[in-house]
């Protein structure tokens, strides 16, 4: 069983039901903006010959774009990485009364994983925001400092 744990972070559940592999990726606002959804695919595929069709993701419980704010350093960062993206205004967005923006990482992780030919039907999202849903799940944001951390869990039976 492969687990991880987090508390506003992306966890990306992988599942080839071909070749029976399976990942649990950590994606937070740093690895996220390192492609590492990427990198697993692109590994899944060398290490064990895994056609992405044959790839399942699901994407679970995580800060999403209605509380994950940041300030201009990271939107810098994220830019630089994701401009190319044609959905880039709706994924990075400035918010007028705040004064901040607002980044949705979980349509950066699609697209990245949409870039390494899993299909769209394989793509599963959980929809769960960490701050938004956080009396049934931990959040470092809500919580602060005491925040609980979350298991990710995915197993072979
Ligand atoms: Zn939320």
């Amino acid at each position: 069983m492969l687990s991880l744990t987090f508390a506003d972070c992306t966890p990306l559940y992988l599942f080839d039901e071909n070749k029976k592999i399976i990942g649990n990726i950590h994606s937070g606002w740093q690895g996220t903006t390192k492609k590492i959804a990427k990198k697993a695919i692109q590994f899944m595929k060398e290490k064990y010959n895994c056609n992405p069709k044959d790839i399942i993701c699901v994407i679970g419980p995580t800060i999403r774009k209605c509380h994950f704010e940041v300030k201009q350093d990271v939107r810098d960062i994220f830019y630089k990485e994701f401009s190319y993206m044609n959905n880039i205004n709706d994924i990075i967005e400035f918010s007028e009364e705040t004064k901040s923006y607002f980044i949705d990482t979980v349509e950066i992780n699609k697209n990245l994983l949409r870039e390494e030919g899993i299909l769209e039907e394989n793509i599963i999202d959980s929809k769960i925001c960490t701050v938004c849903d956080s009396n049934i799940i931990h959040s470092y944001r809500k919580e602060g400092e005491e925040a609980g951390r979350n298991t990710a869990l995915i197993s072979l039976i």
